[in-house]
């Protein structure tokens, strides 16, 4: 039977458990939503107060040189690239994931259009499950180009053999599921995508910062992904775009804005795309928030994805054996993998009253979130979460399960 001193006492053994300072966390609460929203590094508020009063207030336009503005979206880009298994001058962080998922998906469909072998391909496969702005972005390219582009939706991994055919374009995945924390195997079906003639698009959005990743060992072609869960980067805090070097010269983007012309203040009135990585940008970015994501890049460097990795599984182990072992006779039902190779950095547990469970948590400071249907997300951040953290907020659970202190009527806020 596991006591909440063994937890403590593999706090105490962690070694990642100092990080947890540079973190502001309210007093008395348990935060499991950083796979939603990461917590607030310390440093954020100093570093914004610096680019708002000195860079802004002060240097003013200037600072587009002085304090390196301009550079920034690559600049974080290679602080961002040892975590994804990417070289520097590969990934940029600009604009939100869903539109940077647009012009990969367009780059990769133009690509194909235009090779011998290729341009008759028009299908971009994808899962039923995919978050929902991934599928509606895929729906939108295709039915605005028309000529017979279309979105295959699978409803299971198994599904990509049968479906990625001669016709398929582009197979476009979330590495790690957002509802269930199921994380797809990127090298094999990276190599299964390639061998059927199609190019691989992966979402990291729920996997940067999370779980170890390889873009370039596993073979991935064009990548996306959030800074603001996993990563601390702040609220709407800029997403990134990864473009291989190898595909880099053939990378053809339609938002062909300023911010990606080869000279973009000889103010020419053709537009003439930069080489490398810069092509990905569009137009002026949101400095003061773009700059916070570099507190959150910061506290990565401190450690190694292996040993974040290593933290959250035995994070997300307890929590499943707590939960087992303390909530067995309710209708709690596990959706995320137990396997270890197949599951992120969150556990997801489906239960009737999922939306009112959840309410009455965060009521009590134990702050994850719900998706429909019925599934209450826990998410689990090495960087901040404790074993501690992980004994409480099942304690929690238990005791609003076992004396049903939730209001089953509760009313839905518009986000839950
Ligand atoms: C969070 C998330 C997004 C968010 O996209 P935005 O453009 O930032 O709203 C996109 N895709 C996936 C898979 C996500 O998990």
């Amino acid at each position: 039977m596991i006591t909440r001193s063994h937890c403590q006492e593999r706090d105490t053994a962690d070694a990642l458990a100092p990080l947890r300072t540079q973190f502001a966390l309210p007093e008395g609460v348990i935060y499991l939503d950083g796979n939603s929203l990461g917590a607030r590094p310390k440093a954020a508020l100093a570093r914004a107060q610096q680019v708002i009063a000195d860079e802004w207030g002060n240097d003013l336009i200037r600072s587009w040189n002085k304090a390196g503005w301009f550079d920034l979206p690559s600049r974080l880009g290679d602080r961002l690239a040892p975590l994804i298994g990417a070289l520097n001058n590969e990934v940029v962080v600009t604009d939100s994931t869903s539109i940077n998922l647009f012009k990969a998906l367009a780059a990769a469909l133009h690509r194909q259009a235009h090779s011998e072998k290729n341009a008759g391909r028009r299908v971009i496969v994808t899962e039923r499950a995919n978050f929902p702005t991934d599928v509606y972005i895929a729906q939108g390219i295709a039915s605005w180009l028309e000529r017979g582009y279309e979105v295959r939706l699978i409803d299971s991994p198994e599904q990509l053999d049968t479906a990625v055919d001669e016709s398929t374009a582009v197979v476009m995945l979330t590495h790690v599921n957002y509802r269930t924390g199921y994380m797809h195997d990127m090298r094999r079906i990276s190599a299964l995508a390639h061998a059927r003639g199609a190019l691989m698009l992966w979402d990291l959005a729920h996997s940067a910062g999370a779980v170890p990743v390889d873009l370039n060992a596993d073979g991935a072609d064009y990548a996306v992904g959030c800074t603001y869960k996993y990563l601390n980067g702040g609220p709407g805090a800029p997403a990134f775009i990864w473009v291989p070097e190898r595909h880099q010269v053939e990378f053809r983007q339609p938002l062909s804005g300023w911010w990606s012309h080869a000279t973009p203040f000889a103010m020419q009135p053709l537009f003439e795309p930069t080489g490398g990585i810069r092509r990905a940008l569009c137009g002026t970015q949101p400095i003061a928030s773009l700059a916070m994501v570099e507190c959150g890049l910061e506290v990565f460097a401190q450690t190694s994805m292996q040993t974040l990795r290593a933290k959250s599984l035995a994070l997300t182990d307890l929590f499943i054996a707590l939960v087992e072992a303390r909530c067995g006779h309710h209708p709690l039902e596990l959706v995320t993998p137990r396997e270890h190779a197949r599951r992120g950095s969150q556990v997801s547990y489906a239960h009737p009253q999922g939306y009112s469970v959840m309410q009455a948590l965060i009521a009590r400071g134990v702050i994850g979130d719900y998706r429909e249907p019925h599934v209450m997300r826990f998410g689990f951040t090495p960087l901040y979460t404790s074993f501690v953290d992980v004994w409480d907020a099942v304690d929690a659970l238990v005791d609003i399960l076992d004396h049903e202190k939730y209001d089953a009527d509760a009313l839905r806020d518009a986000v839950t």
